[in-house]
């Protein structure tokens, strides 16, 4: 069976091309232990990066699809968040743990605009701004 490409899913939006470089990413993923990959892309500073759930048999050691791509995005030099897209195999499909939320949130300017989008190779679709998922989040201005 090939999985179907979100870009040929009925209702992609204009996101299409990041949804697929997310669940392209999810076939890189390493999680030998969860058995769960995940794959997600950002658009950052008018860039995608993309990133995948990396594990660790010391299993606290294991980062997440999000924040490898956003930690990815900073190395190059990108810090204002504009979109996001998540790849599972999850129905419905999976939105970002907490711990991601924040780090998104860290680098989005406007959390009201940047839109997260979860997916699944067999075409559902959910979708939220970073500001439904992590309404009054912590960020920077709250330090002394
Ligand atoms: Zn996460």
């Amino acid at each position: 069976m090939t999985a179907e490409t979100p870009e040929a899913m009925p209702g992609a939006g204009d996101d299409a091309a990041l949804e697929a470089r997310a669940c392209d990413a999810q076939r890189r993923a390493y999680a030998p232990y969860s058995r769960f990959p995940v794959g997600a892309a950002v658009r950052m500073s008018g860039e995608v990066f993309d990133g995948a759930n990396i594990e660790n048999a010391s299993y606290g050691l294991g980062i997440c699809a999000e924040r490898t791509a956003v930690f990815a995005a900073v190395l190059s030099g990108a810090h204002r968040l504009e979109a996001v897209a998540v790849c599972t195999e999850a129905s419905p499909p999976s939105s970002p743990c907490g711990a991601c939320r924040q780090v998104l949130l860290e680098f989005a300017p406007d959390p009201a605009a940047v839109t997260v989008t979860a997916v699944n190779p067999r075409g559902e679709r959910r979708s939220w701004t970073l500001a439904e998922l992590l309404p009054d989040g912590f960020s920077g201005r709250e330090l002394p």
